[in-house]
């Protein structure tokens, strides 16, 4: 297994999505259906920054099991700082790879997040795209009563995948504070269910070739701007680091 690579203070895994995939799979097959669960970060810019301001999101991280560069900032930041990774890991990718591994093997998936009819629809196209998988889910908008359902029914249910859609880093800090429910992995999947739902469009292809998904988002949903202002800040900071690595390099070469 390849060591991890650093981008502002947070560690990747360097794998691609397809190494991702066949991680995550090799995870579940051994699996033998106790706890603790298995944590995967999808980790954007937003998330990097995120993490250097609420030491939680950091240790969350540093904790996880697997942690890959949901977006290209990540992948071009760690050009720039000399430890490439191999390419954008997408949640978005990630979880629709993973979910054709769960139709061939019969696994059991849970679904957390999103409003009641987002959840709702997502389970319907979910169960008709994806039909060997036993479903399970909850909608992202619960109280404590909600809570502890929530919890008997992954306690019944020992779901393979436990895809939870409620925004970084909640949704992340939600699966590390339960890492002790019998569930295999668990991921954090952002706006997925809204996006299975069809509440929410995924950029189309040619965006996503250009790595203007994040771009495709901001129009879309203009209320998502503060942000994304952790972008240029991200893009600034990551510069600054590779302009004092790039200067420091001469001297460290002279001794
Ligand atoms: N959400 C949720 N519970 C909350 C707040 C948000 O389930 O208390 C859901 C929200 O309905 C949406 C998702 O979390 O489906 C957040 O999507 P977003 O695109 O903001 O996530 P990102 O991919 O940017 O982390």
């Amino acid at each position: 297994m390849s060591e991890r690579v650093e981008v502002l203070d947070v560690w990747f895994d360097p794998v691609t999505l397809e190494e991702a995939a066949s991680r995550v799979t090799g995870w579940l097959d051994g699996w033998n259906g106790r706890p603790p669960v298995r944590q995967v970060v999808t980790a954007n810019p937003e998330v990097v920054m995120q993490a250097r301001r609420d030491p939680r999101v950091a240790e969350v991280i540093r904790r996880a099991d697997l942690v890959v560069a949901d977006g290209i900032g990540v992948v071009v930041a760690a050009s720039w700082l000399g430890t490439p990774l191999p390419e954008r890991v997408a949640g978005a990718d990630l979880s629709e790879a993973l979910l054709a591994e769960a139709t061939k093997r019969n696994w059991r998936v849970y679904l957390l997040g999103a409003s009641p009819a987002s959840l709702g629809g997502a389970l319907a196209e979910l169960r008709r795209r994806y039909p060997g998988v036993e479903w399970g889910g909850w909608h992202g908008y619960f109280d404590a009563e909600g809570e502890r359902e929530i919890l008997r029914e992954i306690e019944r249910m020992r779901p393979h995948l436990l895809l939870v859609g409620m925004g970084a880093p909640r949704q992340d800090l939600w699966i590390a504070a339960h890492r002790h429910l019998p569930a295999g992995v668990a991921i954090g999947v952002g706006g997925m269910i809204d996006v299975w739902s069809g509440t929410v469009k995924r950029a189309p292809e040619v965006w996503r070739n250009l790595h203007l998904e994040w771009l495709y988002r901001l129009c879309r949903q203009p209320s998502r701007l503060p942000r994304q202002l952790a972008l240029p800040r991200f893009a600034a900071l990551a510069a600054a680091r590779a302009l004092v690595r790039m200067l420091k390099k001469p001297g460290r070469n002279r001794h």
